[in-house]
């Protein structure tokens, strides 16, 4: 194991190591009940380790509550089993421009901290043969927000898979968001937001790129 001040410097520089989420092979070999009741009682073991007397009433359901929200809420794109359908369908109109969707919420945490990122993505991709329903960019996207993530990381993971679901590699995404674990801690930088963008095929090309930037410039209807 490293020791703690490698893990500092790691933290606090934000990596990532791979494109995929460092899971155990064990990961859901649990059920989510058992998971909750596991991490309810070692949450539980922290906060007595912090000196808070779990017997006060509004204390000692904090444990439960807290181990239901990471498994149910906050994590629940962890589990492969909970990804979205995404359907596709023949692109009958035979749209071949364009297509934003924008200002998709954001709400993450980061794995260094466990504390929020939140903030907003936009996604556009050019369709061939496939369309997909638009909401299904929405859940897509916080499918993956929902996991212990670095934003590179992020940013990388929904655009792979709307490239493989659209049969194109002509998609672009970005991610402007916020990272509590910069704003209110260490640093302390209230002020600051981070943006990544990932891309493909024509998005490569700075017309098209600038082309989504200008769309993505106009943030409300
Ligand atoms: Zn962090």
């Amino acid at each position: 194991m490293k020791d703690n001040e490698q893990i500092e410097i790691t933290g606090n520089n934000h990596f990532s190591t791979s494109i995929k989420t460092p899971l155990r092979a064990d990961a859901f070999d649990k059920s989510d009940d058992e998971k909750i009741k596991n991490i309810q009682h070692h949450f539980g073991k922290i906060m007595e380790e912090l000196g808070l007397d779990l017997t006060d009433d509004s204390l000692s359901g904090t444990p439960y509550r807290f181990a239901k929200m990471y498994v149910k809420e906050l994590f629940y794109g962890l589990n492969p089993a909970n990804k979205p359908k995404l359907s596709v369908f023949i692109n009958k109109y035979s749209y071949k421009k364009m297509l934003v969707e924008q200002n998709i919420t954001i709400d993450s945490a980061c794995e260094h901290h466990f504390l929020p990122i939140v903030g907003f993505a936009n996604v556009a991709y050019i369709p061939k043969d496939k369309v997909i329903g638009l909401s299904k960019i929405n859940r897509l996207v916080d499918y993956y927000a929902r996991r212990p993530q670095v934003q590179e990381r992020l940013v990388l993971q929904i655009l792979n898979d709307l490239q493989d679901v659209l049969e194109t590699k002509d998609v672009i995404v970005s991610i402007t968001a916020k990272h509590l674990c910069v704003s209110s801690r260490g640093i302390k930088d209230q002020s600051s937001f981070t943006t990544t963008l990932e891309y493909g095929g024509c998005f490569s090309e700075s017309e098209y790129r600038n082309e989504f930037l200008k769309i993505i410039a106009q943030q409300s209807i």
